[in-house]
């Protein structure tokens, strides 16, 4: 079983969806199931209505998964699981206040060394732990041993007790840390495979040691995704905006070319232009970069175009507001001046809105415009323009500048003769 466990605390970011559709991609190489899992045991940080939005954008990718399941939903378990290690002392209570461990944190700080629990309460007396009425939190001992984990992108990395720490498990107000739930929910739905971002590799160990605490033999496999940078070589965060899936969706990007830009980074794909389906045959964690992927929005505008040159007109048509496959097929002459489904868009809506005529076309607009009303239909564009021609008794530039203007909103565009292939029909709502 694999796992996505997005937290509920903003917008889905980039790099989440690629850990996303990475652990899609293997959950279907391995034949096995994707949990979708809703880390929210942080209550002031969930966000109302963002589990729902993830699940949407998931929809939207493909990505198919076998359950969804909120880890608040575990805390039960958690804290039973916390009294186990209690009663096996292999944690125990810590009445450290927060300000007491606030001062020490300062003071590591001041000495410009790494801040580390004492142990103070490791080994408190038990009468105590059992008369104390003072709040605690339960910290799990950190291990005799350091931990080594092996992971598929970057390799074996070794963590130290004292790296790992005897960290909390159980915050005063005895909801879980999000360390342990995690390890824990891992344990309890049977995952095989951790496939994440960078950021949590320091907590794989602590993890392993939770497992261990409990007596779970089980190997879990771990790949940590390097970070994704922005143009200025700094990690892609908030502040930019193609970091976020729902802008990129907005500014016009395929869901297909979005996916296919996201496994392409930092990746030996045997091509450039691909799906999702098509990555499940060939995809590897072993060929992943060590290093982090560079966010390329040109290069993700040429994914995207290519995308969009596979679509079918009717597809195309429906991307830029219409259902009408002559529409579809007029978009697809655009495609070569467009990235994005908004530009596209915004070219086939300047076709059929009022048109800007410039002062020194004017007059001749005019007189083609009159022209153009008067016309009957025509099937060849040959025989529209000879007739339109011969009418306004305009020729040359005088002539074609106005006419393209008329009928496509622009003075450059793609050849006039195929794009009234696709609106003859509609000429009557162009020329207005
Ligand atoms: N909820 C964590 C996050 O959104 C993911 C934790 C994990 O995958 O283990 O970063």
């Amino acid at each position: 079983m694999l796992r996505f466990a997005p937290s509920p605390t903003g917008d889905m970011h980039i790099g989440n969806l690629r850990v996303a559709i990475f652990n899609y991609i293997v959950s279907k190489q391995r034949n096995e199931g994707l949990i979708i899992r809703i880390e929210d045991t942080d209550k002031e940080r969930n966000i109302e209505g963002k589990d729902k939005e993830i699940l949407e954008i998931l929809d939207l990718f493909g990505i198919e998964y076998s359950q969804v399941m909120y880890q608040s939903e575990n805390v039960r378990f958690h804290t039973a699981m916390a009294l186990q290690l209690l009663v096996e002392m292999k944690a125990f209570n810590c009445f450290c206040s927060t300000e007491w461990l606030d001062k020490k944190r300062d003071e590591a700080k001041n000495s410009k060394t790494a801040y580390r629990y004492d142990d103070a309460c490791a080994s408190l007396p038990h009468e105590l732990v059992i008369d104390n009425e003072n709040p605690f939190t339960v910290r799990i001992r950190k291990p005799l041993e350091a931990i080594i984990v092996k992971d598929h992108i970057k390799g074996e990395i070794k963590f130290e007790p004292n790296d790992i720490d005897s960290f909390i498990i159980m915050r005063q107000d005895k909801t879980p840390m999000y360390n342990f739930a995690c390890a824990v929910d891992d344990m309890l739905s049977d995952i095989s495979l951790v496939i994440r971002g960078e950021d949590h590799v320091s907590n794989t160990p602590k993890q392993i040691l939770i497992r261990e605490a409990l007596g779970y033999s089980k190997n879990i496999e771990y790949a940590h995704l390097p970070i994704i940078l922005n143009d200025d070589g700094k990690k892609m965060s908030k502040r930019d905006d193609a970091s976020s899936v729902k802008w990129l969706l907005e500014e016009g990007f395929l869901p297909s070319a979005i996916a296919n830009y996201l496994i392409l980074i930092g990746n030996k794909p045997p091509k450039e232009i691909f799906n999702i389906k098509e990555a499940i045959e060939w995809f590897s964690l072993e060929n992943i970069s060590k290093s982090p992927a560079r966010f390329d929005i040109n290069m993700l505008k040429h994914v995207n175009k290519e995308h969009l040159k596979m679509l079918d007109a009717k597809e195309l048509s429906r991307y830029v507001g219409f259902a009408d496959v002559e529409i579809g097929e007029l978009a697809k002459i655009y495609l070569e001046e467009i990235s994005t489904t908004k530009e596209l868009k915004s070219k086939i809506k300047l076709i059929f809105s009022q048109k800007e005529i410039l002062d020194e076309l004017k007059e001749s607009a005019d007189i083609l415009t009159k022209a153009i009303k008067s016309a009957p239909y025509f099937d060849e564009y040959d025989d529209f323009k000879n007739y339109i021609m011969k009418e306004s008794g305009l020729k040359g530039k005088n002539f074609f500048r106005p006419l393209r203007v008329l009928l496509t909103g622009s003075e450059h565009g793609p050849d006039i003769a195929l794009v009234y292939k696709y609106i003859k029909n509609y000429i009557g709502e162009i020329v207005k």
